[in-house]
């Protein structure tokens, strides 16, 4: 049974009025497209947005998070919430699908450490401690100065571990991920990332920082995206120039606030962002889990498809109904074996949830 460790579908519902139930939904993830597949739990993460205030993040998060309970507990034949190895061993049993909240961006934490207990009691399994910008104790890929962890943030890993909430390190500075791993006491864990070793970019894990993760027994999850997956895109110049002109001039405006920016840029990226000349095809995801394997054997790899916070999926894994290709991919290519192929792809993360 599988289990996907990171998609920002809730994202799309809220802020696109998509609707989950529907048959022809646009998105990548919805009830009808679950329903064709043996999945066993998801990873829903609520977006904190990295450019708002701290007191702002936390009220967005807390909304979202009540109206996103709301929304799953509308079908509870079908959907249970969970939060433990226990909760999710239940759910199979009765055969429903999990359902695992996560926080994207640890401004939401608004720099109190009371507010982990909150999400705790919210439901919240999971937090991703940075996103496009870092936090005042946590330094993300995309900040000029990589501070690492600082202020508050060697109490913020220690409180998640008591909390038994996972500590993610996707998005995460070199430094923070090293200085995270130093001090955990927990499996820490990337949910959704593309790998340096085949994608040189600053968003991508090192084999140092994998390792370093696989070290404390937790997993790295492979995203689906193909711009995390690789540097080769091929895609028409001329088209990606005029796209940019529109983001630089998102970023000039002295009109709008900096999170306003960034809601703008999201809406271009949804649809405006060039696409490929050819879409890459959902192997480099293979690749990918064949160099964790290699690297570090097949207990610390996952997949986190990231499905909804995409402008564009891989060719032939469009979405979450042709996921059972990978197994097939697994085999033809790699020649796992099938007990390799369910821990890949689902019982890493169930193994992870029995120890935090
Ligand atoms: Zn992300």
């Amino acid at each position: 049974m599988i289990i996907d460790f990171h998609n920002d579908t809730l994202t799309k519902i809220f802020d696109n009025n998509e609707d989950f139930f529907s048959n022809n939904s646009s998105l990548q993830i919805d009830a009808h497209k679950l329903s064709k597949v043996p999945i066993s739990a998801l990873f829903f993460a609520i977006w904190s947005n990295s450019f708002l205030s701290g007191a702002s993040a936390h009220a967005l998060v807390c909304d979202r998070l009540q109206r996103a309970r709301t929304l799953f507990e509308s079908d509870p034949h079908r959907f249970q919430l969970c939060r433990s190895y226990e909760d999710l061993s239940l759910a199979e049993q009765e055969k429903r699908l999990g359902v695992f909240f996560s926080i994207e961006g640890g401004n939401a934490l608004n720099d109190d450490l009371s507010s982990l207990k909150i999400f705790a009691e919210l439901g919240v399994k999971l937090i991703t401690l940075t996103h496009f910008k870092g936090t005042s104790w946590a330094t993300s890929d995309r900040d000029h100065h990589d501070r690492g962890l600082h202020g508050i943030g060697h109490e913020v890993v220690a409180e998640m571990n008591r909390l038994g909430i996972i500590i993610d390190v996707a998005h995460a500075s070199k430094k923070t991920m090293s200085d995270v791993a130093k001090i955990t006491s927990r499996p820490i864990v990337s949910s959704h990332t593309g790998l340096y070793a085949l994608n040189p970019v600053p968003r991508s894990l090192t084999d140092e920082h994998l390792k370093l993760i696989a070290n404390t027994e937790g997993v790295v999850a492979i995203s689906f995206y193909p711009e995390h997956l690789t540097n080769k895109i091929d895609r028409d110049p001329a088209s990606m120039k005029e796209f940019t002109k529109k983001i630089e001039a998102i970023d000039n405006s002295t009109s709008l606030s900096e999170w306003e920016k960034v809601a703008a840029e999201n809406k271009l990226i949804n649809e405006e962002y060039p696409l490929p000349r050819r879409i890459p095809s959902y192997e480099l995801i293979i690749d990918h889990i064949k160099h964790v394997v290699d690297l570090v054997g097949d207990n610390y790899v996952a997949i986190g498809s990231d499905f909804d916070g995409i402008p564009y999926a891989p060719e032939g894994l469009e979405d979450i109904s042709k996921i059972t290709k990978l197994i097939e991919l697994l085999h033809k290519r790699l020649h796992y074996r099938d007990s390799s192929i369910e821990k890949i792809l689902g019982s890493n993360i169930k193994r992870l949830l029995k120890s935090v």
